[in-house]
């Protein structure tokens, strides 16, 4: 891990009532009391995010929504706008998850206009971007980066680029619990990160560009342990309270380990 302070995500997808969710606060909060090193994210389904961001308040951990519309208001039945996340709360958004991406129709030309929408109402976007199996196997994974970054960040200025959090998720990694090696995603993570280089420097040393895909407490150290890795978007495992902040726990530890590192 490197300087960058890390993002420890959950995406808790269609899970957890209001209730499900204090009950997980409950035990989660106390903790992470302590932990200072690591931005820690709730990402709860709309109908608990008033609920999360409540319980939430007086802690480090932050609140984010898993989808919004590109569009402030309008005649989009079913759909909910940044100006309405953040009026419950919220700090930031997950877009362009792939199962947002698969089951939904999600495409790049709506993450082009939900980016600098996010970002011009307060949200913190996180954006999802990764290759599928038969991707990767075709060895078009750069491929599918390439263009999954540029489109998504086509109307975003180069100064905002430092606002975003990005997470590498693998797709054939999601929900399967075949998790990418430590190699695998530090090398995708650094290749994204070469991808923002080159429209600025000082925003690819600066963003943090997280790894998504069957991260369990059993695997966190590791992940977390290689430099272009500045943490996870956590799914399965961010449902269960103690294992959640053990994943947290590895995060701090890595961060420190990388603090120690650069003071020697
Ligand atoms: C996710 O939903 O973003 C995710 C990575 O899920 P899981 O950890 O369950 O693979």
């Amino acid at each position: 891990m490197s300087s960058r302070v890390p993002v420890i995500a959950a995406n808790w997808k269609m899970n957890k009532t209001i209730a499900d969710a204090e009950a997980f606060l409950g035990d989660f909060l106390p903790r992470v009391g302590e932990v200072t090193s690591a931005d820690v994210v709730i990402c709860p389904p709309y109908l608990a995010l008033k609920a999360v961001v409540e319980l939430c308040a007086g802690s480090a951990v932050s609140v984010a929504a898993q989808n919004m519309h590109q569009e402030p208001h309008g005649a989009f039945t079913g759909e909910v706008s940044a100006p309405m996340l953040r009026e419950v709360g919220a700090d930031g958004v997950v877009l362009g998850h792939s199962e947002r991406r698969t089951y939904f129709a999600e495409t790049d030309a709506a993450l082009a206009a939900k980016l600098p929408a996010a970002l011009d109402a307060g949200l913190r976007p996180i954006l999802c971007v990764g290759e599928t199996e038969a991707q990767r196997d075709a060895e078009e994974t750069e491929d599918v980066l390439r263009g999954q970054v540029e489109a998504d960040l086509a109307n975003l200025r180069d100064a905002r680029l430092v606002e975003l959090v990005i997470a590498y998720e693998p797709v054939w990694a999601i929900g399967t619990g075949r998790t990418a090696t430590p190699e695998q995603a530090d090398g995708a993570i650094g290749f994204i990160r070469s991808l923002i280089a080159s429209r600025s420097e000082e925003a690819a040393a600066a963003i943090r560009i997280v790894y998504g895909g069957s991260v369990t407490p059993d695997n966190a150290a590791e992940l977390l342990g290689r430099p272009e890795i500045d943490g996870a978007l956590v799914g399965g495992a961010s449902l269960h309270p103690e294992g959640f902040a053990s994943i947290v726990a590895a995060a701090a530890a890595a961060a420190a380990a990388a603090a120690a590192a650069a003071d020697r």
